[in-house]
């Protein structure tokens, strides 16, 4: 339906896809096989054509959490990227390059929500100013950038 390449990938960059066609609902689910996957308060997910999604590096590698479920994820740096079931293919909202517009329209499990998910950003925040004054002198990430890479030489890679 619509031409427009969708890319993002896993932390270190071993994992990268690229989506062609229509992205579906975004979502969060509060289950715990969630909340385990992803080691948070809950899924960040939106569907995905199943024929459209190419990984033009690595795959990823797959846990299977129930019956029917397979979890993609990096192999070398753990990033959770997949959610498939039955019915077809989700991705995780985070990994994308641009999550602009991915913002979760349902929550769904919510019976199994954490009791106090509703109320973590009643937290207070630390200010940007010491946001900065933290910041590590000289900190080198090795994170991948949030966009495509020819090549992305980082540590214990062969790509
Ligand atoms: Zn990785
Ligand atoms: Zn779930």
């Amino acid at each position: 339906m619509s031409d427009t390449i969708r890319t993002g990938g896993c932390q270190c960059g071993a994992v990268r896809f690229r989506i062609r066609g229509k992205l579906g609902r975004a979502s969060i689910c509060h289950c715990r096989m969630c909340q385990k996957a992803f080691g948070g308060f809950f899924g960040p997910l939106v569907s995905a054509p199943a024929d459209g999604v190419e990984w033009p590096r690595e795959a990823p590698s797959y846990f299977q959490s129930s019956i029917n479920i397979e979890r993609g994820f990096c192999p070398r740096c753990g990033t959770p990227l997949t959610y498939r079931h039955p019915e077809g293919l989700e991705i995780a909202i985070g990994a994308f390059d641009d999550r602009s517009d991915l913002m979760p329209r349902i929550q769904v499990h919510s019976g199994s929500a954490i009791e106090w998910v509703e109320k973590i950003f009643d937290a207070p925040k630390r200010s940007a100013a010491e946001d900065a004054a933290r910041r590590e002198e000289g900190m080198i990430s090795f994170q991948h950038p949030d966009h495509e890479t020819e090549n992305w030489p980082t540590k214990g890679l062969n790509l």
